[in-house]
């Protein structure tokens, strides 16, 4: 489902070295508002149901991050800017983040805040919080690997009700499973650079967070450890290493939690 230049994070660096600021340099936001630690500036209304359904559903998904992560995500204020229109989206951003102008969307880490960019399209809704779940995670670790941050991105990116049975990422294992499918964590844990993640590495990082977070008790209790030391600045190794250390067949447990979970 994920198309693989989706989305972009940029550390503090870039941001600095882009001297992104708050203030807009195309005209004037049509509704700006602050809603939890949301500052969200809009080039058109949120008024309407869309608007105000999107609204209440952030502050949602910053508190159930942090109950299914045990994390607080509330460090820093996130700005959200979104754009009528493609166009009015990419003029914004080749003078700020010309490298990510050519994304779907965009997340940008910056020294004083994270910052969203999303243009209007039918069912922008995933991209926001698709990109505002990034946002979240960062405010709450000082680092995500790569495959995680995008695996719980994708898990959150579906409306609350969708998360554990309706990601469209099920039917994508349901498919993959009936050709031998052999989602490897090492590999994922191996990439780092977002370019080279394929549609099938989205859809295995979103399969191990799925199995991280409904499935063995054991798997569940590796990734709260996981999170716990990374929080805690604690060496956290790598999680393959201790799913491994647990149960040495842990793809084999991922294609069965699949199966049980298909079934039920
Ligand atoms: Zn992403």
């Amino acid at each position: 489902m994920q198309p693989p230049l989706r989305s972009l994070l940029l550390i503090c660096v870039l941001a600095a070295r882009c001297g992104l600021s708050s203030a807009p340099v195309h005209g004037e936001w049509r509704d700006t508002r602050t809603v939890d630690v949301f500052d969200i500036r809009s080039e058109f209304s949120l008024t309407d149901a869309r608007g105000s359904s999107l609204l209440a559903e952030l502050p949602r998904l910053r508190r159930d991050i942090e109950t299914l992560l045990g994390v607080s995500a509330d460090a820093q204020p996130i700005e959200v800017n979104l754009f009528a229109s493609r166009r009015s989206y990419q003029k914004y951003l080749s003078v700020r983040v010309p490298e990510g102008a050519s994304r779907q969307a965009l997340y940008v880490q910056g020294t004083d805040r994270g910052r969203v960019y999303v243009h209007r399209h039918a069912g922008f809704e995933v991209d926001i919080r698709h990109e505002c779940t990034h946002a979240l995670l960062h405010n709450a670790l000082p680092y995500v690997p790569m495959w995680l941050d995008e695996g719980l991105a994708e898990y959150f990116e579906v409306p609350a009700h969708q998360r554990a049975t309706g990601n469209p990422h099920h039917s994508a294992v349901r498919r993959a499973m009936l050709i031998h499918w052999k989602p490897s964590l090492p590999h994922l844990e191996n990439l780092d650079d977002l370019n080279s993640m394929s549609g099938s590495d989205y859809r295995d990082s979103w399969a191990w967070v799925h199995y991280f977070l409904h499935g063995p008790q054991d798997a569940r209790q590796a990734l709260s450890n996981y999170l716990y030391d990374v929080r805690m600045g604690n060496p956290a190794g790598l999680l393959s290493e201790r799913l491994a250390a647990e149960a040495p067949d842990s793809p084999r447990r991922l294609a069965r939690h699949f199966r049980d979970f298909n079934s039920m």
